[in-house]
């Protein structure tokens, strides 16, 4: 029987393997691994790909949104205790990274279509003690950032994007970590754009949170044994930088590849108690504002249909299973009721897509949703 795996990072990664042995040699010959010519050169060429002013290396995702709120804080922009608003169906480290930095998160149920922050939602939970919007891009596909932009100047909040599953989604030519004041990517092996181990990434318009950033991520210091703050660790190596330089510049054809797939889906799986993914109405390849990291369907007996497909060979995973409001770490600290979120969790189920899925399996995916017996 054909088996088709949920991310096949094996073999995506064999797509550049001559040229990463070629830059990894090039480091392991330099002598140089932390803070070097690597990092600078991908901070710049990720910068200019986002469309932004500067981009900041960090150790992964969740230090890159708590470093973007700590500078923040340092600038006296925020102060502890302030309100950040989160979408409750998010991955927990959103969350984390806020109560990392002596923040408040306020958990708003996403829009249940898209299942993105919902500017209306997030209007409603603004109090005087708001200071902050987070909206995460989930599976790759951009938040309502001109609507919730709006909401952030009617109220005067800083936006921070966590684009951590979203490299190059892109609206009206703007791309993801180029609409908030600043954003926080991550380069986790299975992301859009992925090292070779743990990565990040802050993007910031501003050059003052950028200068924090990078001083806070590094000891606190611009100059080696000059320390203006208590800093961390958290930089992003000259290897998985080198890694990063070979793979961006295939980033926009590997998304293009995922469009296909996607289209793919979209047009062969007809079953009536799978609900395909929102594409308001158009085909993928229109939809730039789309990274799809993740390929997420919605079924009320979800379960049942992730034991069909993995008997026929086909590997899915749930994103995610338990919402963070019901984790075990963060108990008793959100009494909110959140159906919204709640049902989502319940319902979704991922299927495989990445590029380099053969035509079989893409075809085999699709009838084994087809033939799902309810
Ligand atoms: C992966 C991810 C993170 C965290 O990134 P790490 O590099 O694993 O720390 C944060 N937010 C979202 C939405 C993610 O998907």
């Amino acid at each position: 029987m054909m088996d088709v795996p949920f991310l096949d990072l094996r073999l995506l990664n064999a797509a550049h393997r001559a040229e990463l042995l070629d830059r990894l040699a090039r480091v392991v010959d330099s002598g140089w691994y932390i803070q070097g010519a690597e990092l600078a050169a991908f901070e710049d060429e990720f910068a200019r790909y986002c469309g932004v002013p500067q981009a900041v290396g960090a150790a992964n995702g969740l230090d890159a949104l708590w470093l973007v709120l700590e500078a923040w804080k340092r600038q006296g922009r925020l102060r502890p205790g302030d309100e950040v608003i989160v979408p409750a169906n998010t991955y927990i480290a959103t969350i984390l990274a806020v109560l990392r930095a002596g923040l408040e998160p306020v958990l708003v149920e996403p829009d249940p279509l898209t299942c993105n922050l919902d500017p209306a939602a997030a209007a409603r939970a603004v109090t005087p003690r708001t200071r902050v919007v987070l909206p995460v891009h989930l599976y790759g596909r951009l938040a309502d950032m001109p609507g919730i932009c709006a909401l952030a100047a009617a109220h005067g909040l800083l936006v921070l994007e966590d684009a951590a599953q979203a490299h190059g989604a892109c609206l009206d030519g703007r791309k993801a970590g180029a609409w908030g004041d600043a954003a926080a990517f991550s380069f986790y092996p299975g992301k859009n754009l992925g090292a070779l181990g743990d990565g990040g990434a802050v993007t910031a318009k501003d050059a003052e949170t950028a200068r924090i950033v990078r001083a806070l991520g590094n000891y606190g210091s611009h100059e080696k044994y000059v320390h203006e703050m208590e800093g961390v660790n958290s930089r992003l190596d000259e290897m998985q930088a080198a890694v990063l330089r070979v793979k961006l510049p295939h980033l926009d054809r590997e998304t293009a590849a995922r469009r296909r797939i996607v289209a793919a889906y979209l047009a062969g799986i007809r079953h009536p108690s799978i609900r395909l993914p929102d594409t308001a109405g158009l085909p993928p390849a229109d939809c730039p504002w789309h990274a799809w990291h993740l390929f997420v369907v919605r079924c009320e007996r979800r379960d049942a249909l992730r034991q069909w497909l993995e008997r026929q060979g086909v590997r899915t995973l749930i994103h995610y299973p338990t919402p963070p409001h019901r984790q075990q770490a963060l108990k008793g600290r959100f009494d909110a009721s959140l159906p919204i979120t709640d049902r989502i969790h319940r319902s979704v189920l991922s299927l495989p897509l990445w590029p380099g899925m053969t035509d079989e399996q893409i075809g085999h995916v699709i009838s084994a949703c087809n033939a799902f017996d309810l």
